[in-house]
């Protein structure tokens, strides 16, 4: 079963790590109707605004991954990928996502919706 690398840019999140990772266990990405990439968000996505939303954000963290990933050379820290997008060319019954990797963007994003999977492709 395949998952994509995830990099991502929203610094804003409280998932968001250096090296544009994300920490979260796991990470939706939504809009069933997309036409394009900014119809998609990450649903995922929390304001780093308060400690009571970070420690909040405790709950999704991919520690596993944490603990691991910086001893292992070439991998990186990724979340698995839920996502019902299903306009994209890389959407996959079960909603999982069969690209290698997508990009998750949204410079100083506020909310889920200004994040959007650049990743995207309109399926046929
Ligand atoms: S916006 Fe989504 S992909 Fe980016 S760090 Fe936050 S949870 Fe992770
Ligand atoms: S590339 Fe497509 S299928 Fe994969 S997460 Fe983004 S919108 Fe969903």
């Amino acid at each position: 079963m395949t998952n994509p690398v995830v990099k991502c840019s929203v610094d804003t999140c409280v998932h968001w790590l250096p090296d544009d990772a994300c920490g979260a266990g796991n990470i939706d990405i939504l809009d069933e109707e997309a036409k394009t990439s900014e119809d998609t968000k990450c649903k995922t996505f929390e304001l780093r605004s308060s400690v009571a939303n970070m420690v909040g954000g405790l709950d999704n963290v991919n520690w596993g991954g944490m603990v691991r990933e910086p001893f292992q050379e070439g991998h990186q820290i990724t979340p698995s990928v839920t996502c019902t997008v299903h306009e994209c060319a890389y959407w996959a019954s079960g909603d999982r996502c069969e690209a290698d990797s997508i990009e998750v963007f949204g410079s100083s994003a506020n909310t889920c919706e200004e994040t959007d999977c650049s990743t995207f492709e309109r399926g046929s």
